[in-house]
């Protein structure tokens, strides 16, 4: 990319979430991610963008010095930090000013700064070896936290029977973020059983919230850009889909068609979630057991006598599972956590020069990762102890928000790919690639929000489920 010689014209609206705003080259497979800012107040956005730059290098820092070693060298591309000129960044904005969905408005993009991050456009595939035969597919898949906290620090019983995705519906729906209830329970789709990830599958395709998108060629043809404005129709998106599966066209129609296509549609997803594309090895399939806590939620609404039957467990190296062993370094649960960050402020509060070298905000260099990856849990009482807990803490939080994109296009005749890069259908063979984006650092200074937003949500369920007997 020359940055010199930047046309608004050649980039447009791709996205949003909370924190970025995402524009993709109409050509080359690029993202531009810029940062956002509440829009009330523009004194404290002059002061966010020179912070920009620093802000930005640590999300890169982050998801290359450790995410990447927890989530595998494969799956992460953790792009770089450019300078745009302010022209450039103030023509796009306007542009994709009427693209943008009304409930995401409250914030602006970072228009003061010129820095953005620069990456790989993932809703394209990225094994690059291939002709492309046809517009990629990709599913993006943003699955949240798929374990049952096991720590004797919870206090709730409920917490160890039904998961926060679920709880967390109920605060959802009566706050008005979503309009109807999602039946989606990340432990379904975490549990490796073909029959409980299909059913997770199907219940985001019903219900896709925030969690799932379906991009053609890089636009967004099913999911939501907010509760106003869905794309869920199960029969266009068939239409789109079948080229991809059935390319000998006209072999299924009628009423079974779409239940064909999406059928063939979730195992493809199935495959990809627990293939070890990440590592490009085949063979060994060593299963990992959720063996601490329970392995199904409560409030799942997967059939109960099936799921007695057994727990399958994901292969070692498939990405479900690195992002569940990520998650899992939340191994005291805030409750256990927030007395260890109350230990933390205090210290800093004595020694506030110590921020620095406990490197609490960064820089997020090549040793912050050995540190973490010590998983002994008992507490020793120790400051340093408190910090890797926090730290630890901070990269279950990266790996429960983060997405998972699966990208897909029709393998020609042809083409003799690795058999570990392409999916059989029953009618056809597409070559696929697997990515993990969205994986900013959340903030320290989040965890006591985040240990009374547990509170709420937990109280909220109980009392609403316990209305409704
Ligand atoms: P969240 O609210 O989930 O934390 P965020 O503000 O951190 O979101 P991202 O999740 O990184 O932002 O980006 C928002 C959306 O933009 C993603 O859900 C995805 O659809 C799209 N997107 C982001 N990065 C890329 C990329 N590299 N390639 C393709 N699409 C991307
Ligand atoms: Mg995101
Ligand atoms: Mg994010």
């Amino acid at each position: 990319m020359e940055v010199d010689k930047m046309d608004e014209n050649e980039w447009k609206y791709h996205g949003e979430g909370n924190k970025s705003l995402v524009v993709s080259h109409v050509e080359h497979s690029q993202v531009l991610r810029f940062l956002k800012y509440p829009a009330e107040d523009p004194g404290n956005s002059h002061k966010a963008a020179k912070e920009a730059f620093g802000h930005l290098q640590n999300i890169v820092d982050f998801s290359k010095n450790v995410m990447k070693p927890f989530l595998g060298e494969n799956y992460v591309h953790h792009g770089e930090v450019v300078h745009l000129p302010l022209d450039f960044v103030r023509q796009l904005s306007l542009k994709v000013e009427q693209e943008r969905p009304e409930s995401r408005c409250d914030k602006v993009m970072d228009i003061f700064s010129g820095y953005a991050l620069c990456l790989p456009n993932l809703t394209k595939l990225q094994t690059c070896h291939f002709s492309e035969s046809g517009p990629p597919l990709c599913i993006e898949i943003k699955p949240k936290c798929g374990f049952l906290p096991f720590s004797s620090h919870v206090t709730k019983d409920v917490k160890h029977r039904v998961c926060r995705f679920c709880m967390h519906q109920h605060l959802k729906l009566a706050n008005g973020k979503w309009k109807r209830m999602s039946r989606y329970c990340p432990l379904d789709l975490f549990s490796g059983n073909k029959q409980r990830m299909s059913f997770a599958l199907k219940n985001l395709l019903q219900e896709a919230q925030n969690n799932l998108k379906i991009f053609k060629n890089g636009e967004l043809i099913y999911g939501c850009k907010d509760d106003k404005d869905c794309l869920q129709d199960l029969n266009e998106l068939t239409q789109h889909l079948k080229p991809y599966f059935f390319p000998a066209n006209g072999l299924i129609h009628g009423p079974h068609c779409t239940r064909t296509v999406i059928n063939e549609l979730i195992n493809v997803i199935t495959t990809a979630l627990l293939s070890n594309s990440g590592t490009c090895r085949t063979g060994e399939i060593r299963k990992v057991h959720i063996s601490e806590g329970r392995a199904h939620c409560d409030a799942s609404h997967f059939h109960r006598d099936i799921l007695r039957k057994g727990h399958c467990g994901l292969p070692k190296d498939c990405v479900l599972s690195k992002i569940l062993q990520a998650q899992m370094l939340d191994n005291v649960d805030i409750e256990g956590l927030h007395p260890l960050y109350n230990r933390v402020e205090q210290y800093l509060g004595e020694f506030p020069k110590e921020r620095v070298k406990l490197q609490i905000d960064g820089p997020y260099n090549e040793n912050c990762f050995e540190k973490l990856r010590n998983s002994q849990s008992e507490d020793d009482g120790t400051v340093d102890t408190a910090v890797r807990k926090v730290q630890q803490y901070r990269v279950a939080m990266t790996a429960k928000d983060c997405s998972i994109m699966i990208a897909l296009s029709p393998c020609p005749d042809d083409e003799l790919p690795e058999p570990n890069l392409v999916i059989q259908t029953s009618k056809s063979r597409l070559i696929y690639s697997v990515s993990i984006l969205d994986l900013d650092p959340k903030p320290y200074e989040n965890i006591p929000h985040q240990y009374k937003l547990d509170g709420q949500i937990v109280n909220f369920y109980l009392k609403s489920t316990q209305a409704k007997q």
